[in-house]
């Protein structure tokens, strides 16, 4: 089970299941030389709804068992019910898994507005507490240094973040941020609400030019001056779109771990090479 520390600055990863069963493989592939580097853990994302469930505790698997790096299954309430979260724990503990991101997901495309508005779990903490009385896991949950895009403040936002760890949370992963200045504020602001555990830094080198108009504006994280000319001066070439992107990505840990933070999360988008770089520059 998995063990985080604060002000340690360690180093973690995401990657996704993919969407086509055939291209397991490719993962795992990638999954090989993410291991190298030793990450404190490897999470995998869940498709809100359960459509690749089983792919992710297949994935988490070969992680936790094959590349003997902790993984961590991500599961979301949306689509959730008291049976398939009792399964779907018991799956993750027969693979020995011990570590969960509970989230509440956003509503597929293919679900009807009343059946998300209906859903079992409401939120993310609702999730927490079942999870904790179905097995002991280590559990990690999401957190937004620019506010959950649904949230009316900042401060109903901080609020409803302390009442989720205050369900039992072991670490926090924030949202991806391309701006240290906002999450640095968050911190303090976060510390000041009463709220102590690590808080991991989600970080997403942006490599190629169409990164900012899917995962990033679906983020809602905002896009600093800097970066946008950086793409604007790259876009167009991808070995220099990549290069700009590792170095905009490296840039930011740097000043993380100058700063004392607790760790940093790779949003990976299952690029091996790009997360072997960084880490070589930065750790
Ligand atoms: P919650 O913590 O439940 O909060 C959701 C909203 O409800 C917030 O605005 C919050 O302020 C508000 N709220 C909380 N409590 C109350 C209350 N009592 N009354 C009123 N409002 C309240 N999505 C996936 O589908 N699969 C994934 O694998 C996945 N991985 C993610 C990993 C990370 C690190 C992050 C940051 C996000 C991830 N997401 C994933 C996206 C996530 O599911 C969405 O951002 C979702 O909209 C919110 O999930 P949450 O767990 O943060 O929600």
């Amino acid at each position: 089970m998995l063990k985080i520390e604060k002000n340690k600055m360690g180093f973690s990863c995401e990657v996704f299941p993919p969407k086509r069963n055939d291209d397991i493989y490719e993962i795992y592939r990638t999954l090989d030389e993410i291991k190298l580097i030793k990450p404190d853990f490897i999470s995998v994302t869940y498709g809100a709804g359960g459509s690749n469930s089983k792919k992710t505790a297949t994935i988490a698997a070969y992680i936790q068992n094959i590349c003997e790096v902790e993984a961590i299954a991500h599961i979301t309430a949306v689509g959730m019910d008291d049976n398939l979260l009792t399964s779907l724990l018991f799956e993750l503990k027969k693979k020995g898994i011990d570590n969960v991101l509970a989230l509440r997901g956003d509503k597929p495309k293919l679900m009807s507005d009343e059946e998300f508005e209906n859903r079992k779990y409401k939120y993310a903490k609702n999730l927490i507490p079942e999870i904790r009385s179905r097995g002991d896991f280590f559990i990690a949950a999401a957190c937004y240094p620019e506010v959950h895009p649904e949230s009316s403040n900042r401060e109903e936002d901080i609020r409803y973040l302390k009442d989720k760890v205050d369900t039992g949370v072991d670490c926090l992963v924030t949202q991806m941020f391309f701006d240290n200045k906002v999450f640095y504020k968050f911190m303090d602001d976060i510390k000041k609400a009463g709220i102590d555990v690590p808080v991991l830094a989600g970080i997403m080198p942006v490599t190629t030019a169409k990164q900012l108009g899917t995962s990033v504006t679906l983020s809602g994280s905002s896009v600093p001056n800097e970066l946008s000319q950086m793409i604007a001066k790259y876009g167009n070439n991808a070995e220099d779109m990549k290069k700009a992107g590792i170095e905009y990505a490296v840039a930011q840990i740097d000043d993380l771990k100058k700063n004392g933070m607790d760790g940093v999360h790779l949003y990976t988008m299952n690029k091996a090479d790009v997360t072997m770089a960084i880490y070589e520059a930065v750790m």
